[in-house]
């Protein structure tokens, strides 16, 4: 019942926030098909992605930074360490080293990134152009992530690490409308994760949302940080783990049935656990079919996953498969810098690769919000006073009068 206590009528919505994205929505809009009839290529003619309401689960803090904020607070913090000082030459250099088909060598411009990070106002600045660059890419709510335990080689306690990137967050979304979880990473190569799950549980109160195993895959099975996602159990909180990336089924398996995984970070690999017939007819092991019943979220992002071979071509991603078969998919950037992406770019290319309709495009919008760490009001309100009335008003726009 409470979905109907919270419909609401789209004359009562305050969509101040969200005005200039809708009318440039509908300036592009010149329509003469139904809306439901139209998929793919076509679809993507006639409705500008970009300002449709998207929801994020799943980019890194760090690997989302602007190449001319790199530069500058490189050049404010004297880091001496980039590889060049123009901006695009940089991005170029991100994306290279980002597309060499391995996480290891994927995350070695992570480097760069967090050392330009290590004053509270280099932290509070990246905050906030996270959230400004979500407000111009149609972003309506995103948690972004982040391991503080990289950022307290300056002055800075962990604590004062979390405070200055929330400090940023909450700036940003008084100025854009867009609302935001924070969550805290855990390094699976790395000691100290029961101090990070208690490093997000002390700051639930102002804006972390949940708790993430993050790094590579190989030779760190997530079930050695059990005591860390056992903390983040008592309390009540959230988990989501980096999980069939760069490892098979096996991982995955771990991160849900040993450590609580509340969510799956890409779990590319459980395409590995289901079988599919010449007919297509899809057979799924014992993995996927508790993943599918028990409504999992999956994390997934196209673009990263290509570059660090977690899928030999975008054709082949079993997004396509996942969100057929009714898998609780969304769609995220992971590293936007890194990855030369965006949540317009993703949803652009899921769009035209598996064909998808404005329902399909909703779907994954509503997917995402109802797999948020925040609270299930906060959910509700954002779903029934946001996205459903956005897609209904595009969709009223392209279907025009009864006639
Ligand atoms: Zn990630």
């Amino acid at each position: 019942m409470a979905k109907e206590q919270t419909l609401v009528t789209f004359a009562e919505i305050d969509i101040s926030a969200c005005a200039p994205a809708r009318d440039l929505l509908f300036e592009t809009m010149a329509i003469s098909l139904p809306s439901s009839t139209l998929r793919g290529k076509a679809l993507l003619d006639q409705v500008s992605i970009q300002h449709l309401p998207k929801v994020l689960l799943h980019e890194h803090l760090d690997g989302g930074l602007r190449p001319s904020t790199v530069i500058e607070l490189a050049k404010e913090n004297g880091y001496k360490g980039l590889p060049t000082e123009n901006a695009s030459d940089l991005a170029a250099w991100f994306h290279r080293g980002a597309q060499r088909g391995n996480l290891p060598e994927y995350l070695e411009g992570f480097l760069h990134t967090t050392s330009v990070m290590q004053t509270a106002e280099s932290l509070e600045r990246v905050a906030f152009e996270f959230i400004e660059d979500m407000y111009h890419d149609g972003v309506i709510y995103a948690e972004v992530r982040f391991a503080p335990v990289f950022h307290t080689e300056g002055m800075l306690t962990q604590d004062e690490v979390v405070a200055a990137v929330v400090r940023g967050l909450e700036r940003g979304e008084k100025q854009y409308g867009v609302q935001w979880g924070l969550i805290i990473c855990a390094m699976r190569h790395m000691q100290q994760s029961v101090e990070a799950a208690e490093l997000a549980i002390r700051h639930r109160e102002i804006g972390v949302v949940g708790f993430d195993l993050a790094g590579g895959e190989h030779g760190f099975p997530p079930k050695k940080h059990v005591e860390a996602f056992q903390a983040i159990e008592r309390a009540n909180f959230y988990i989501t783990i980096h999980a069939g990336e760069a490892y098979g089924p096996a991982s995955i398996w771990q991160a849900l049935q040993y450590c609580g995984a509340h969510r799956l970070g890409h779990a590319t690999r459980l395409r590995d656990d289901i079988e599919i017939s010449a007919d297509g007819t899809m057979q799924l092991g014992k993995l996927a079919q508790y993943v599918l019943d028990r409504r999992v979220p999956l994390e997934m992002c196209l673009l990263s996953n290509l570059h660090t071979g977690a899928c030999s071509s975008l054709e082949e991603h079993p997004f396509g498969i996942f969100f057929r078969r009714g898998f609780r998919v969304c769609l995220n950037t992971d590293d936007r810098l890194m990855s030369d992406t965006s949540m317009t770019q993703e949803t652009t290319l899921a769009t035209e690769l598996f064909d998808l309709s404005l329902n399909d495009l909703e779907k994954l919008s509503l997917n995402a919000m109802k797999s948020a760490f925040s609270s299930f009001d906060r959910r509700l309100e954002i779903i029934f006073k946001r996205i459903k009335p956005q897609f209904a008003e595009v969709r009223a726009r392209m279907d025009g009068p009864p006639v």
